[in-house]
């Protein structure tokens, strides 16, 4: 059944890249398993498989910010000027699920996994410029399978602020000088909130001739005159590449695009939104690990209604939660900070403490959210979980136990649990916003169609009327409630179709000038 499951997916596949196959090498500061704080260590652990899939050849580089147990080191050694100060570096090497990964050991980097954008912003600054310098070299120095990717039809895809500098060290070290003049770079912007600004004079740091300064110069009503990274990159790219459509559309604005607006509209032509994929492997209620226990079970479309049941009571179990099936268990995963609108649930507690419902939150952030969770608990024990932590196995578990999911971000570049929830069959209800809005379309009662509740404004009053209806549905409305699960489950939100969007904007790079 699985196989005729797995062949009937493949089907559906798009067709493989053909003569338009390339040289990728995508760069981030974080990659999935082994470094992640949050979605871009998803996307940069699974696009360069997706793309590979395609028939490209793939490298990934990150830094090495532990004693991982793959990579071979290459014997690779390199120095780097960072701020008058000499800097080795090595290069370690791995061929796994057909992408050649690539892993920059640095002193500078050893030993940070757990805080990789923590110290003072000159260390930060410091280690980008270090490892943007040794990874445009990468496709020189590094033999993979024998063989260095050299310049040939080869694309750059750097990823945030962190590897912003790249595109700019591509065209000022090489393309300026009649090399690499065919070698294309793309950013992809995951979040415009972190952009690397700092005073200035921070551009004597990153080792750039003098008139490359006016990309890093940017005025803004906050910061006056300063430098910043994100900038440069997105002027010296080739292609930007933002996260959902609708997040495309807010970094336009002087609200979204935090002082960056004006050169996201000079650059429009560049722009592209590509929603991310979800890796099914990891995140499937029918083979998901943490599912596979005494209490929880694995579930599928034919098995959604008794499987979903069981997680419930599975959860409800393990949580101390009365065990109820009747109850709607509502849930948040995620960072406990302003983004991600945990003050909008806050305010809403009360009117849903009122209803007969159970609430179990997730999250590790600001303190006194923290503190929040845990006074909920205390308050509304026989109601309420408040989960202060970073454990992938109780996400989840949560995922699968919970009727409905909560997302009142204020703004969401893409957003990640959203589509985990939906191909869980559990309900999303979130504000309508960047990549949510792209992907959560609201419930027709009238036609049957759509995935969740969505509501237009970061208020509670808003989140409380669209809980609302979501909750009448789950109680009155069994039919549309188990329609709205199975569609979101049917859906296709594998990386295939992402990493074919993806392809498009590399052919692009290459080609359309
Ligand atoms: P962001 O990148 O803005 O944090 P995303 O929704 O794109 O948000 O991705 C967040 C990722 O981190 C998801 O995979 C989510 O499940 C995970 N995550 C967030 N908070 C926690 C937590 N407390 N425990 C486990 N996983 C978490």
């Amino acid at each position: 059944n699985d196989e005729a499951h797995d062949s009937k997916q493949d089907d559906k596949k798009p067709p493989p890249a053909g003569i338009n196959v390339m040289n990728v090498i995508l760069i981030a500061a974080e990659c999935a398993p082994w470094s992640k704080t949050g979605g871009l260590g998803d996307v940069a652990g699974a696009l360069p498989k997706a793309l590979a899939r395609r028939g490209h050849r793939v490298m990934i580089v990150a830094p090495r910010y532990g004693n991982y147990a793959d990579g071979q080191d290459t014997g690779v050694r390199k120095r780097y000027q960072v701020n008058g100060q000499d800097i080795e570096v090595c290069y370690f090497q791995a061929y796994i699920d057909g992408v050649d990964f690539v892993f920059i050991d640095s002193c500078v980097f050893r030993g940070i996994e757990k805080n990789i954008y923590g110290g003072n912003w000159l260390d930060i600054l410091k280690r980008m410029v270090l490892f943007c310098k040794a990874a445009v070299e990468v496709p020189w120095h590094v033999p993979c399978g024998g063989v260095c990717y050299g310049d040939g039809n080869l694309v750059f895809i750097a990823n945030d602020w962190h590897t912003a500098l790249l595109p700019v060290y591509l065209k000022a070290y090489y393309r300026d000088h009649g090399l690499m003049q065919y070698t294309r770079s793309v950013l992809v912007i995951h979040n415009i909130a972190h952009q690397g600004r700092g005073p200035i004079d921070d551009f004597s740091l990153v080792g750039l001739p003098e008139h490359y300064l006016d990309f890093f110069r940017l005025y803004d009503p906050v910061g006056g005159e300063h430098f910043n990274i994100f900038a440069a990159g997105l002027k010296a790219a080739d292609r930007v590449v933002t996260v959902s459509h609708g997040y495309a559309w807010e970094l336009k604005t002087r609200e979204g695009g935090w002082g960056l607006h004006e050169i996201i509209n000079d650059n429009d032509w560049k722009l592209s939104g590509i929603v991310n994929g979800i890796d099914t492997k990891d995140w499937n209620p029918q083979h998901d690990v943490y599912l596979k226990s005494d209490t929880y079970t694995n579930y599928s479309l034919e098995t959604l209604q008794p499987g979903k049941a069981q997680c419930k009571e599975a959860l409800q179990k393990e949580l101390g939660l009365p065990v109820r099936s009747d109850v709607p268990l509502i849930g948040f995963i995620g960072r406990l900070d302003d983004q991600k609108g945990v003050d909008l649930i806050a305010e809403a507690v009360p009117w849903m403490m009122g209803q007969d419902v159970q609430l179990v939150m997730l999250g590790t952030g600001r303190p006194d959210l923290e503190q929040m969770l845990r006074q909920f608990q205390n308050q509304y024990g026989d109601k309420v979980r408040g989960w202060v932590g970073f454990s992938v196995k109780m996400a989840h578990r949560i995922t699968a136990g919970a009727d409905i999911l909560l997302m009142p971000s204020r703004f969401e570049p893409c957003g990640l649990n959203q589509l985990y929830a939906m191909s869980y069959g559990t309900i999303p209800v979130v504000h309508a916003v960047g990549g949510l809005r792209d992907t959560v379309k609201p419930f027709d009662p009238y036609n049957e169609t759509g995935f969740g509740w969505t509501f237009d404004r970061a208020e509670s009053g808003k989140l409380i009327h669209s809980l609302g209806n979501c909750l009448l549905t789950y109680r009155e409305y069994k039919k549309s409630w188990e329609g709205l699960q199975r569609r979101g489950m049917m859906q296709d939100l594998s990386w295939d179709h992402a990493a074919q969007k993806y392809e498009e904007v590399l052919v692009a790079a290459k080609y359309q000038w």
